[in-house]
């Protein structure tokens, strides 16, 4: 029998009660058997997450997986909130910037391209029309982005989206935050690490190396790779010495608040599978020829 028909109260352990009322299924792709998988295609009106983290060095003080873990663990929350599946811990991501650093993992670029596309042609011949990829890790942020425009180079019966609501700026947030910002394992990100996986974070380690900008390059107006090693060379930028488990929790609730609402919108629409069929059918005739 479908664990899905049975009520939330007569499910035992390990079984996620998603809602008061309807299916109770499991979340994680992984953890769905091969019957609830149809169930969960029809749950999530065909919405599946890709929480992209990546293996990199975090400071003297987090996991190399930290971007992995917490924005799965995001991701699988959001979704228990408005159901969505979620796609196993996934790390082919952007990061040659941290190969100087023990325990990266930096794939090519085209690997990287390729694991990710068969990853979405996989999911769409099981049945997922709308990829939301969940970004855990700012290295990954422009090769997402343009993963998503090249989608349109070809005729997909699928489209993939960027969640773009992380990091976005919040009162409460801000008033509990001690340290001037930072951009990778500080003060926020250890805050996190704090809430989802506190034995696997050590700020009282943080001070081991700078996490201070080195300003080893002054080139206003212009972009280049080493930008990052030159300001920082030890893959660790802030002060990761005053987080703390509240910050991290506050801000894993509103993420996961914030991400939900978006889940639910994406389920709702129909306009972008629509709009992608129309660009096509022109694109293939751009001069109206019959
Ligand atoms: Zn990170």
């Amino acid at each position: 029998m479908l664990r899905s028909i049975l009520s939330a109260a007569l499910i035992g352990a390990g079984a996620i009660p998603l809602y008061s009322q309807g299916p109770a299924l499991p979340v994680k792709y992984e953890e769905l058997t091969a019957p609830e998988f149809v169930q969960a295609l029809k749950a999530s009106q065909d919405t599946v997450l890709i929480p992209c983290g990546v293996l990199e060095k975090h400071g003297t003080h987090l996991p190399l997986g930290t971007d992995m873990l917490a924005v799965r663990e995001l991701a699988v929350r959001a979704a228990q909130r408005e159901y969505a599946v979620v796609f196993p811990h996934y790390f082919f991501s952007q990061i040659f910037e941290a190969r100087h650093q023990p325990g990266t993992i930096a794939y090519s670029e085209t690997l990287i391209w390729q694991v990710l596309q068969e990853t979405c042609d996989e999911l769409a011949r099981n049945g997922f029309r709308k990829i939301l990829l969940v970004n855990g890790h700012g290295g990954n942020t422009n090769f997402l982005t343009y993963f998503c425009q090249a989608q349109l180079a070809k005729r997909r019966d699928y489209a993939v989206f960027l969640y773009q609501g992380l990091g976005v700026q919040d009162p409460e947030i801000e008033k509990l935050r001690k340290s001037g910002g930072g951009y990778h394992a500080e003060e926020m990100e250890t805050s996190n690490m704090m809430a989802i996986r506190p034995e696997l974070a050590h700020p009282e380690r943080a001070g081991q190396e700078s996490g201070a900008d080195q300003k080893r390059l002054s080139l206003p107006g212009l972009y280049t790779g080493i930008w990052w090693y030159a300001s920082y060379p030890n893959h660790y930028s802030g002060d990761a010495s005053v987080a703390t488990k509240r910050l991290g929790e506050l801000a894993l609730d509103k993420g996961v608040e914030a991400l939900a609402k978006t889940l639910k919108t994406l389920k709702a629409d129909t306009s972008t599978l629509a709009l992608q069929k129309e660009f096509h059918d022109r694109s293939d005739k751009p001069s109206g020829q019959r």
